[in-house]
């Protein structure tokens, strides 16, 4: 755990003072010759995968299951009137996450803040809150994590959010456009296999199944989908260890389109930690009168919100949302949920390594297995973030490249 931490603080400097450029992290050595590599899921950890090894000259072939690319940043635009929009998955852009910014500005995305000014003045209860829950994750059990923000006096840092200017779905979109008809959507992986030679990934396509060959494999899913693959031959006994182990978040948001931003006019910012999760204003920077507050809850509350029906899920979020924004009752017109344990192509939110997982289950969970490599949010210094996504599919990029 230590040694984590420490490399988190490290990444941390780093970004921070240089704002370094992806290739400083992942330099790969020009190929030797250009070979065939296999991506399973066009999440962004598939797609950084595929655009790099495209400009490095490679041949590659990603299978992505839904219809979409972009996975777990998924900008949700239909339910809601006027154009507003508000994010599924990934909402906010931290400061530091150099990556996720660095590729904004590649593509020629806008960034807007997401965050009024006085939203960034977390107590340090809400930052303990924040540090045990979704964000804390990985390097550090949360005791350890408050322990340190209670020996910091609660002069915590102001951590500042952006968000990409019409939705962060434009991030993985504008990666997808660049990687093109070598992306093949309603292509479910089933089955991988590997020998001597190469790599096969068997494909269910509507009906049909099909064997597609390559030279290696950069398996860009989540753990809790791996756990439903055939493998041939079977992966190490800790491989399949970390696969079957790792501990993954449940996250369900409730969201209430309204008539007005009313809590504006009684002076709040619609940034509000509560008992049963954050209530963010989704709408905040958008043009328009209506507002979008959303109730984001992880964890327990989380789940509790998954296993009610579709209208109780609105009705629980009202309520909830009554008593930090009174008024709700009267400006409410829609209501929507999304439950990240029961998006068949996730089954869960991010990976949130357990006290102790770090050390067993993270180096298992990030070596090859053969020709196969393996990429995504849940094996980075970043779990939980898109920029771990896409730092984690920079290291598979490039070990693939380097071994090419
Ligand atoms: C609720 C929530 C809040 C978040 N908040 C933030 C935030 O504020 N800021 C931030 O930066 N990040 C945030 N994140 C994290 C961020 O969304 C993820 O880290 C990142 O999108 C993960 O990318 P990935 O490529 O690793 O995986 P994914 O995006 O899950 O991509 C995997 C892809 O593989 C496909 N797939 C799965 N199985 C198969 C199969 N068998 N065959 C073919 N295709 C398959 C899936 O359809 C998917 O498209 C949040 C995530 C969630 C869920």
């Amino acid at each position: 755990m230590t040694i984590h931490r420490r490399e988190f603080l490290r990444y941390s400097f780093t970004a921070a003072a240089l704002a370094v450029s992806p290739f400083e992290i992942a330099p790969a050595r020009p190929a030797q010759q250009s070979r065939r590599i296999l991506i399973i899921g066009a999440g962004l950890a598939g797609l950084v995968a595929a655009h790099e090894l495209l400009k490095g000259g490679h041949q590659v072939t990603v299978f992505e299951g839904q219809s979409r690319a972009g996975g777990r940043v998924y900008t949700l635009r239909d339910p809601f009137a006027d154009g507003l929009y508000a994010e599924a998955g990934a909402a906010r852009i931290p400061q530091e996450h150099d990556l996720t910014r660095s590729y904004a500005a590649e593509f020629g995305l806008k960034l807007v803040p997401f965050q009024p000014d006085q939203a960034s003045q977390y107590t340090t209860e809400e930052l303990k809150r924040q540090a045990g829950g979704a964000m804390g994750n990985a390097f550090w059990s949360d005791d350890t994590m408050v322990d340190l923000l209670s020996k910091s006096g609660g002069e915590s840092p102001l951590r500042r959010y952006d968000k990409i200017d019409g939705g962060n779905d434009r991030l993985p979109a504008a990666f997808a456009a660049k990687v093109g008809d070598r992306i093949r959507y309603g292509a479910s992986v089933i089955r991988i296999e590997q020998d001597g030679q190469g790599v096969r990934a068997i494909i269910q396509r509507g009906g049909s199944r099909e064997t597609v060959s390559g030279d290696f494999m950069i398996c860009a899913i989540p753990f809790t989908m791996l756990r439903g693959i055939d493998v041939s031959p079977v992966f190490s006994a800790v491989k399949r260890k970390a696969i079957e182990q790792l501990n993954y978040s449940a996250a369900s948001r409730v969201y209430l389109q309204t008539a007005s931003r009313y809590w504006v006019k009684s002076g709040k910012s619609g940034f509000q930690m509560s008992e049963q999760g954050e209530f963010i204003d989704a709408t905040f920077g958008q043009a328009g009168d209506r507002g979008i507050m959303m109730l984001y809850a992880l964890g327990d509350p989380a789940r509790r919100i998954d296993h009610l029906k579709p209208d109780l899920r609105i009705q629980y979020g009202r309520t909830e949302a009554e008593r930090i924004y009174p008024g709700m009752g009267m400006s409410f017109e829609n209501g929507f949920s999304w439950c990240w344990d029961e998006v068949p192509w996730a089954r869960g939110a991010f990976a949130t390594y357990l006290p102790g997982q770090m050390v067993t289950l993270y180096p298992a969970g990030t070596q090859p297995e053969g020709r196969i490599y393996f990429a995504g949010e849940h094996l980075s210094s970043w779990p939980g973030w898109m920029q771990g996504a896409l730092a984690s599919g920079l290291r598979a990029a490039r070990d693939v490249s380097n071994r090419a």
